[in-house]
Protein backbone atom coordinates (compact mmCIF):
# COMPACT_ATOMS: atom_id res chain seq x y z
CA UNK A 1 0.00 0.00 0.00
CA UNK A 2 1.47 3.75 -0.95
CA UNK A 3 1.04 6.36 2.12
CA UNK A 4 -1.20 8.89 1.16
CA UNK A 5 -0.15 11.99 -0.12
CA UNK A 6 0.23 14.78 2.63
CA UNK A 7 1.27 18.21 1.57
CA UNK A 8 1.80 21.61 3.56
CA UNK A 9 2.77 24.86 2.53
CA UNK A 10 4.29 26.77 6.06
CA UNK A 11 5.02 30.50 5.92
CA UNK A 12 6.14 32.64 8.21
CA UNK A 13 3.87 35.60 8.96
CA UNK A 14 6.61 38.31 9.16
CA UNK A 15 4.01 40.67 6.62
CA UNK A 16 1.43 40.00 4.00
CA UNK A 17 1.93 36.92 1.41
CA UNK A 18 3.80 38.13 -1.51
CA UNK A 19 4.01 37.11 -5.27
CA UNK A 20 7.35 34.54 -3.93
CA UNK A 21 5.33 33.33 -1.34
CA UNK A 22 2.57 32.87 -3.43
CA UNK A 23 4.12 30.75 -5.75
CA UNK A 24 5.24 28.58 -3.18
CA UNK A 25 1.22 28.05 -1.71
CA UNK A 26 0.13 27.36 -4.67
CA UNK A 27 2.88 25.13 -6.04
CA UNK A 28 2.26 22.70 -3.04
CA UNK A 29 -1.48 23.07 -3.21
CA UNK A 30 -1.68 21.96 -7.08
CA UNK A 31 0.99 19.07 -6.54
CA UNK A 32 -1.26 17.67 -3.29
CA UNK A 33 -4.59 18.40 -5.18
CA UNK A 34 -3.06 17.28 -8.70
CA UNK A 35 -2.40 13.92 -6.60
CA UNK A 36 -5.57 13.44 -4.52
CA UNK A 37 -3.74 14.56 -1.66
CA UNK A 38 -4.34 16.53 1.83
CA UNK A 39 -3.00 20.03 1.66
CA UNK A 40 -2.02 21.57 5.55
CA UNK A 41 -1.24 24.96 6.47
CA UNK A 42 1.03 25.75 8.95
CA UNK A 43 2.02 29.00 10.76
CA UNK A 44 6.08 29.60 11.36
CA UNK A 45 5.48 31.97 13.75
CA UNK A 46 7.89 30.50 16.04
CA UNK A 47 10.31 33.86 15.56
CA UNK A 48 8.37 36.21 17.33
CA UNK A 49 10.40 39.41 17.13
CA UNK A 50 10.00 38.60 13.51
CA UNK A 51 6.44 38.07 13.48
CA UNK A 52 4.16 40.69 12.45
CA UNK A 53 0.85 40.98 14.59
CA UNK A 54 -2.33 40.15 12.06
CA UNK A 55 0.17 39.02 9.30
CA UNK A 56 -0.97 35.22 9.80
CA UNK A 57 -4.75 35.89 9.58
CA UNK A 58 -4.16 37.91 6.66
CA UNK A 59 -2.19 35.17 4.61
CA UNK A 60 -4.87 32.78 5.52
CA UNK A 61 -7.47 35.02 3.84
CA UNK A 62 -5.03 36.24 0.75
CA UNK A 63 -4.89 32.25 0.26
CA UNK A 64 -8.88 31.27 0.87
CA UNK A 65 -9.44 34.63 -2.10
CA UNK A 66 -7.47 32.51 -4.46
CA UNK A 67 -9.96 29.63 -3.32
CA UNK A 68 -6.96 28.20 -1.49
CA UNK A 69 -7.95 26.23 2.48
CA UNK A 70 -6.03 23.82 4.37
CA UNK A 71 -7.80 20.42 4.48
CA UNK A 72 -7.45 20.61 8.53
CA UNK A 73 -7.10 23.28 11.14
CA UNK A 74 -4.17 25.32 10.34
CA UNK A 75 -1.11 24.26 13.42
CA UNK A 76 0.89 27.41 14.58
CA UNK A 77 4.48 26.68 15.75
CA UNK A 78 4.10 29.36 18.70
CA UNK A 79 2.08 26.89 20.60
CA UNK A 80 4.00 24.29 19.93
CA UNK A 81 7.02 24.66 22.16
CA UNK A 82 6.49 21.75 24.62
CA UNK A 83 6.89 18.86 21.28
CA UNK A 84 10.06 20.62 20.26
CA UNK A 85 11.32 20.66 23.92
CA UNK A 86 10.73 16.81 24.01
CA UNK A 87 12.50 16.71 21.10
CA UNK A 88 15.62 19.01 22.66
CA UNK A 89 15.54 16.73 25.41
CA UNK A 90 16.12 13.24 23.30
CA UNK A 91 18.76 14.61 21.33
CA UNK A 92 20.61 15.65 24.86
CA UNK A 93 20.07 11.89 26.52
CA UNK A 94 21.66 10.54 23.48
CA UNK A 95 24.42 13.16 23.50
CA UNK A 96 23.59 14.28 20.15
CA UNK A 97 23.24 17.86 21.15
CA UNK A 98 25.13 20.15 23.26
CA UNK A 99 25.34 23.77 25.08
CA UNK A 100 27.16 26.23 23.28
CA UNK A 101 28.56 29.82 25.04
CA UNK A 102 29.88 31.16 22.13
CA UNK A 103 28.52 34.56 20.82
CA UNK A 104 27.57 35.19 16.73
CA UNK A 105 30.69 37.62 17.11
CA UNK A 106 32.92 34.46 17.61
CA UNK A 107 31.33 32.52 15.55
CA UNK A 108 32.16 34.52 13.02
CA UNK A 109 35.30 35.49 13.37
CA UNK A 110 36.02 31.75 12.96
CA UNK A 111 37.85 31.88 9.57
CA UNK A 112 35.62 28.98 7.99
CA UNK A 113 33.02 30.27 5.72
CA UNK A 114 30.17 27.38 4.19
CA UNK A 115 27.45 27.67 1.96
CA UNK A 116 25.11 30.01 4.67
CA UNK A 117 27.90 32.22 6.72
CA UNK A 118 30.71 30.52 8.86
CA UNK A 119 31.10 26.92 9.38
CA UNK A 120 30.97 26.33 13.49
CA UNK A 121 34.04 24.64 14.23
CA UNK A 122 33.05 23.02 17.42
CA UNK A 123 34.13 25.36 20.04
CA UNK A 124 32.02 23.77 22.97
CA UNK A 125 31.53 20.24 21.14
CA UNK A 126 33.92 19.01 24.02
CA UNK A 127 32.62 21.17 27.29
CA UNK A 128 31.81 25.03 27.61
CA UNK A 129 35.06 27.26 27.60
CA UNK A 130 35.65 27.44 31.61
CA UNK A 131 33.91 30.29 33.29
CA UNK A 132 31.38 30.68 30.55
CA UNK A 133 27.38 30.00 29.89
CA UNK A 134 25.55 27.69 27.43
CA UNK A 135 23.46 29.77 25.79
CA UNK A 136 22.67 27.74 22.86
CA UNK A 137 22.00 24.28 22.11
CA UNK A 138 23.76 22.75 18.85
CA UNK A 139 23.04 19.22 17.54
CA UNK A 140 26.03 17.39 16.77
CA UNK A 141 26.71 16.69 12.86
CA UNK A 142 29.51 14.22 10.66
CA UNK A 143 30.90 14.42 7.60
CA UNK A 144 29.59 11.45 6.21
CA UNK A 145 27.56 12.57 2.84
CA UNK A 146 23.75 13.31 3.19
CA UNK A 147 22.23 12.08 -0.13
CA UNK A 148 18.96 13.03 -1.60
CA UNK A 149 17.15 13.01 -4.87
CA UNK A 150 15.08 16.18 -5.10
CA UNK A 151 12.18 16.06 -7.50
CA UNK A 152 13.67 19.25 -9.49
CA UNK A 153 16.89 19.38 -8.91
CA UNK A 154 18.30 15.67 -8.98
CA UNK A 155 20.35 14.55 -6.59
CA UNK A 156 22.30 16.66 -3.47
CA UNK A 157 24.98 15.77 -1.45
CA UNK A 158 26.11 17.44 1.61
CA UNK A 159 28.92 16.48 4.32
CA UNK A 160 27.36 18.53 7.13
CA UNK A 161 30.36 19.22 9.16
CA UNK A 162 32.14 20.24 6.77
CA UNK A 163 29.90 22.97 5.28
CA UNK A 164 27.73 23.79 7.65
CA UNK A 165 28.98 22.70 11.43
CA UNK A 166 27.18 21.91 14.15
CA UNK A 167 24.08 23.57 13.84
CA UNK A 168 21.91 25.57 16.43
CA UNK A 169 18.24 23.78 17.60
CA UNK A 170 17.84 26.12 20.66
CA UNK A 171 18.90 30.12 20.20
CA UNK A 172 20.40 32.46 22.50
CA UNK A 173 17.02 33.86 22.54
CA UNK A 174 15.79 30.16 23.80
CA UNK A 175 13.77 30.35 20.94
CA UNK A 176 13.11 27.08 18.63
CA UNK A 177 15.63 27.32 15.60
CA UNK A 178 13.75 26.65 12.24
CA UNK A 179 15.77 23.27 11.46
CA UNK A 180 14.31 21.49 14.52
CA UNK A 181 10.84 23.30 14.41
CA UNK A 182 9.78 22.21 11.08
CA UNK A 183 11.50 18.36 11.20
CA UNK A 184 9.30 17.96 14.30
CA UNK A 185 6.09 19.34 12.59
CA UNK A 186 6.74 17.79 9.18
CA UNK A 187 6.07 14.38 11.62
CA UNK A 188 3.33 15.91 13.28
CA UNK A 189 1.90 16.69 10.25
CA UNK A 190 2.25 13.33 8.54
CA UNK A 191 3.88 15.50 5.71
CA UNK A 192 4.93 13.19 2.96
CA UNK A 193 5.82 15.60 0.66
CA UNK A 194 6.99 18.97 0.69
CA UNK A 195 7.33 21.63 -1.93
CA UNK A 196 8.70 24.84 -1.19
CA UNK A 197 11.52 27.54 -2.88
CA UNK A 198 15.03 26.17 -3.87
CA UNK A 199 16.16 28.86 -1.20
CA UNK A 200 15.50 26.15 1.67
CA UNK A 201 17.45 23.50 -0.81
CA UNK A 202 20.79 23.51 1.62
CA UNK A 203 18.69 23.06 4.41
CA UNK A 204 17.52 19.92 3.69
CA UNK A 205 19.80 17.75 4.84
CA UNK A 206 20.23 19.74 8.29
CA UNK A 207 16.60 17.92 8.33
CA UNK A 208 17.38 15.01 6.99
CA UNK A 209 20.17 14.77 9.33
CA UNK A 210 17.69 15.43 12.54
CA UNK A 211 15.28 13.18 10.90
CA UNK A 212 17.48 10.08 11.63
CA UNK A 213 18.48 10.87 14.82
CA UNK A 214 15.14 11.24 16.23
CA UNK A 215 13.53 8.20 13.71
CA UNK A 216 11.77 9.78 11.53
CA UNK A 217 10.76 9.58 8.52
CA UNK A 218 12.14 12.01 5.46
CA UNK A 219 9.32 13.33 3.56
CA UNK A 220 10.01 13.75 -0.23
CA UNK A 221 11.41 17.18 -1.84
CA UNK A 222 10.57 19.29 -4.45
CA UNK A 223 12.06 22.44 -4.64
CA UNK A 224 10.82 25.60 -6.91
CA UNK A 225 12.71 28.27 -8.66
CA UNK A 226 12.42 31.43 -6.43
CA UNK A 227 11.02 34.52 -7.71
CA UNK A 228 13.82 37.39 -7.50
CA UNK A 229 13.73 40.97 -8.40
CA UNK A 230 15.95 42.41 -11.57
CA UNK A 231 18.85 42.58 -8.88
CA UNK A 232 18.59 38.93 -8.34
CA UNK A 233 17.68 39.05 -4.85
CA UNK A 234 14.52 36.76 -3.45
CA UNK A 235 11.15 38.74 -3.14
CA UNK A 236 10.84 39.64 0.83
CA UNK A 237 9.80 41.71 2.86
CA UNK A 238 13.47 43.08 3.53
CA UNK A 239 13.79 43.72 -0.65
CA UNK A 240 10.35 45.28 -0.57
CA UNK A 241 7.96 43.08 -1.86
CA UNK A 242 4.86 44.10 -2.19
CA UNK A 243 1.73 41.91 -0.77
CA UNK A 244 -0.16 40.00 -3.51
CA UNK A 245 -2.79 41.22 -4.98
CA UNK A 246 -6.06 39.34 -4.89
CA UNK A 247 -7.28 38.90 -8.64
CA UNK A 248 -7.27 36.35 -11.10
CA UNK A 249 -4.91 38.74 -12.77
CA UNK A 250 -2.49 37.52 -10.22
CA UNK A 251 -3.19 33.64 -9.63
CA UNK A 252 -2.64 33.61 -14.21
CA UNK A 253 0.76 34.89 -13.45
CA UNK A 254 1.57 32.44 -11.03
CA UNK A 255 1.19 30.16 -13.12
CA UNK A 256 2.76 31.53 -15.96
CA UNK A 257 5.76 32.02 -13.70
CA UNK A 258 5.14 28.05 -12.63
CA UNK A 259 5.80 27.52 -16.56
CA UNK A 260 2.18 25.91 -16.44
CA UNK A 261 1.52 27.68 -19.69
CA UNK A 262 -2.15 28.30 -19.28
CA UNK A 263 -4.46 29.15 -22.09
CA UNK A 264 -4.99 32.72 -22.97
CA UNK A 265 -8.64 32.22 -22.74
CA UNK A 266 -8.21 31.31 -18.89
CA UNK A 267 -7.53 34.98 -18.09
CA UNK A 268 -10.83 35.78 -18.11
CA UNK A 269 -12.40 32.37 -16.80
CA UNK A 270 -12.42 33.20 -13.18
CA UNK A 271 -10.25 32.17 -9.64
CA UNK A 272 -12.39 28.86 -9.63
CA UNK A 273 -11.59 27.96 -13.15
CA UNK A 274 -8.22 28.56 -13.58
CA UNK A 275 -7.98 26.81 -10.02
CA UNK A 276 -9.57 23.41 -11.81
CA UNK A 277 -7.88 23.90 -14.59
CA UNK A 278 -4.11 23.69 -13.14
CA UNK A 279 -4.91 20.89 -10.63
CA UNK A 280 -5.91 18.79 -13.41
CA UNK A 281 -2.66 20.12 -16.14
CA UNK A 282 0.29 20.60 -13.49
CA UNK A 283 3.30 19.65 -14.77
CA UNK A 284 6.02 20.02 -12.66
CA UNK A 285 8.76 18.69 -14.46
CA UNK A 286 8.53 21.81 -16.89
CA UNK A 287 10.57 23.36 -13.31
CA UNK A 288 13.27 20.63 -13.86
CA UNK A 289 16.68 22.10 -12.62
CA UNK A 290 15.22 26.17 -12.16
CA UNK A 291 16.56 27.52 -9.10
CA UNK A 292 15.29 30.92 -9.96
CA UNK A 293 12.94 33.11 -12.28
CA UNK A 294 12.56 36.92 -12.67
CA UNK A 295 9.08 37.79 -11.68
N1 LIG B 1 8.73 29.23 6.88
C1 LIG B 1 9.65 29.09 5.79
C2 LIG B 1 9.60 30.31 4.91
O1 LIG B 1 8.61 31.05 4.95
C3 LIG B 1 9.37 27.89 4.92
C4 LIG B 1 9.71 26.65 5.60
C5 LIG B 1 9.52 25.37 4.81
O2 LIG B 1 8.72 25.35 3.84
O3 LIG B 1 10.14 24.39 5.17
O4 LIG B 1 10.54 30.54 4.19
Amino acid sequence: MTTAYRGRFAPSPTGPLHFGSLVAAVASYLDAKHNDGIWLLRMEDLDVPRTMPGAADDILETLAAFGIMSDEPVIYQSQRTSDYEIALQRLQDMNAAYPCCCTRREVLDSALHGIEGPVYLGTCRNGILHDREGRAWRVRTHDEPIDFDDMLQGHVSQRLESVVGDFVIKRADNLFAYQLAVVIDDAEQGITRVVRGADLLQSTPRQLHLQRLLGLPSPVYMHLPIAVNAQGEKLSKQTLARPAEKSPLTMFKVLLFLRQQPPDHLRSAGMENMLAWAIENWRPERLSGCMQFQS
